[in-house]
């Protein structure tokens, strides 16, 4: 199955190298064409306001609005879940898709120097999902309809609305498949 990666700016091999593991079939979306090709799509992580400005400036954010509103599925990581959510808590503009209903306080971990690795507990999976943050954005506030999936002292760091999925980690950087495989199936159902 053909399995977008927003490939305007970030961590897009490693996200494409996931994938490939699962056997999905990557494709580097530009391009509203592009995006038309797809079945799912992941987000990836980087830098939320370059990344906006390229989407902006590429013609991508209304038919991003529309294929994720219209139930496709979408994976957002870091850079990604900024990209996804509907404000900051920053008074400074960026552009947003206002997809995910929950509010981000980006860099909200501290600086690249203070990055950090622990052992998430995740709602329905089994075992703990090794989270890489990296200038991490947090979820400062959550609308009714997102399903808070795992969280560090009480502030969630990974959630879900319908077919969004959103971390404030990397989970494309240890190896563990298991949100990508989300992903594919839920593409496969849709
Ligand atoms: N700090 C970045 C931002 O605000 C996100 C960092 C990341 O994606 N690793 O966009």
């Amino acid at each position: 199955m053909r399995i977008g990666v927003l490939a305007l700016q970030g961590d897009v091999r490693e996200h494409a190298a996931a994938l490939e593991r699962i056997g999905a079939e990557p494709v580097l979306v530009r391009s509203p064409a592009d995006l038309d090709a797809v079945a799912a799509l992941i987000i990836p992580g980087g830098e939320s306001t370059t990344m906006g400005k390229l989407a902006d400036r590429y013609g991508l954010i209304e038919p991003l609005r529309g294929r994720i509103a219209g139930g496709m599925p979408v994976l957002g990581t870091c850079a990604g879940m900024i990209l996804l959510a509907t404000g900051t808590t920053s008074p400074v503009h960026q552009h947003q898709l206002g997809v995910l209903d929950v509010i981000v306080e980006r860099n909200a971990f501290g600086r690249q120097v203070e990055s950090f690795e622990v052992a998430l507990d995740v709602k329905g999976f089994d075992e703990p999902m090794w989270g890489v943050f990296i200038r991490a954005p947090r979820v400062a506030d959550v609308g009714a309809g997102v399903d808070v999936l795992a969280e560090i002292d009480g502030r969630p760091v990974m959630v879900r609305q319908g077919a969004i999925v959103a971390t404030s980690f990397h989970p494309e950087l240890t190896g563990d498949d298991r949100l990508h495989t989300l992903i594919l199936q839920m593409a496969g159902e849709s």
